[in-house]
């Protein structure tokens, strides 16, 4: 039985995106944050505190595994469900979004779409029952944005692939126990081909972790290095077909961008809520026309987190019921990181003082969302993608 007993109102419209099912998930979500998260994640962050024992208590009421089938240890809910728990989780706290997103949306989703019924029993089975974190290493050194120009390679002697390389700004780094990873398999092919996917694990021969990175937000998320020297990796390792790996990746992150959307919507949220309740504290609500300088730009912060909720649950449930959701995704991931950007920069503003604050909604929002325009294809790199969806199908003849 929950100790929080009145939730706050929803700050925006109404979706009827929602079913009732979703709001109820919405109400249990918040009521466990509120209860678990919300009274402690300050300390966490400012410590730099990786939250492992609260992800094992997250574990237990399944929020692990929220869009897997419950017979591999899921909770079998949709996409739109996802997207709404990233915002929830990244509303309560920032890193929880990240760490969240990147073990569902990276680290264990591919192991669902392309992996085979053994494959899903040993990896997918933990990671969604939150036994186990996952990982997700596409990034290098010197291959972000292009990742087809991955450097990590990997052959085949016989029993094993061999895997050399290095994979950067990996989250979850440390604290996974499997990781699905890029490597090149036939250098021949030209760039983007020849790639494959792995499933990874941090106690294989040859793997090791390199330097931790020292963000300017989301501090209390692991983000670091993976290392390969001629590390051992399993045939029956080998995710999906071999040479298809660059697609797949390209497929998780179209996906991942609905989540990293969300995560900024949950930003943004989470500072104009901040804003709401100390304007209300200061009894600005009294005269709403006397005080107009200071209710407007919540009003249009309101309405643009509004826009950018649409879009992303709208996102979400073309993900489940079509074929094609990559312009979906991008626009949705583009246009909410911006508006999370523009939002907690206002409210930093708008807060003077108390916005500064470091580890207050406002300061942290704003560092935070900061990553929502850079992870999982910068917004340059989001509005390539909307571009090239644009002009498919008015090609010159
Ligand atoms: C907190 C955090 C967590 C992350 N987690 C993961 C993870 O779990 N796994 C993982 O694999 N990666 C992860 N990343 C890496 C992330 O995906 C990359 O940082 C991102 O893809 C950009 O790559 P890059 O940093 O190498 O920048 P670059 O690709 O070097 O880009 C530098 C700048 O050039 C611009 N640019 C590059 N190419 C173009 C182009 N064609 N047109 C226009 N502009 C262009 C970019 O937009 C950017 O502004 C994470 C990053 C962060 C910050």
């Amino acid at each position: 039985m929950s100790a929080v007993k009145h939730l706050p109102p929803d700050l925006l419209p109404d979706s009827h995106l929602l079913k009732p099912e979703h709001h109820e998930f919405r109400a249990r979500l918040r009521r466990y944050l509120a209860e678990h998260v919300e009274p402690v994640w300050a300390e966490y962050e400012a410590h730099e505190r990786f939250p492992r024992d609260i992800l094992k208590d997250m574990a237990k009421e399944g929020f692990l595994g929220i869009p897997f089938p419950k017979e591999y240890g899921g909770m079998g809910l949709d996409s739109l469900s996802l997207a709404m728990a990233i915002e929830e989780f990244s509303r309560a706290w920032g890193s929880l979004g990240i760490i969240m997103a990147a073990h569902i949306g990276l680290g264990s989703s591919p192991i669902w779409n392309w992996g085979n019924e053994e494959q899903k029993r040993k990896y997918l089975v933990p990671l969604a029952r939150g036994e186990r974190m996952g990982g997700y290493g596409l990034t290098e050194p010197q291959a972000g944005s292009d990742s087809g120009a991955t450097k990590t390679n990997a052959r085949f002697d016989g029993t094993h692939w061999i895997l050399n390389g290095a994979k950067a700004w990996c989250t979850n780094a440390t604290e996974a126990f499997s990781y699905v990873v890029s490597a090149v398999t036939d250098g021949d092919k030209g760039k983007g081909s020849g790639i494959s996917a792995f499933i990874v694990e941090k106690d294989f021969p040859g793997f090791s972790f390199g330097k931790k990175e020292d963000k300017m937000g989301l501090r209390a998320s692991a983000t670091g290095v993976l290392l390969f020297d001629n590390c051992k990796v399993p045939a029956e390792n080998l995710l999906g077909e071999e040479g298809q790996g660059f697609k797949y990746f390209m497929k998780t992150l179209d996906g991942g961008r609905i989540t990293i959307g969300a995560m900024a919507l949950g930003l943004g949220y989470a500072a104009l809520e901040e804003a709401v309740k100390a304007v209300v504290g200061e009894n600005y609500t009294k005269d709403l026309w006397a005080h107009e300088y200071k209710l407007a730009p919540l009003a249009e912060i309101a309405t643009e987190l509004a826009a950018a909720r649409q879009m992303i649950y709208n996102a979400a449930i073309t993900k489940d019921l079509q074929p094609r959701w990559t312009q979906d995704g991008a626009m949705a991931k583009w246009f909410a990181s911006e508006v999370a950007m523009r939002a907690t920069d206002r409210l930093v503003t708008y807060m003077a003082e108390r916005g500064l604050e470091m580890n207050s909604k406002f300061s942290s929002a704003f560092r935070d969302a900061k990553l929502c325009t850079i992870g999982e294809g910068t917004n340059e790199i989001c509005r390539v993608v909307i571009a090239r969806e644009l002009l498919k199908g008015y090609q010159p003849a």
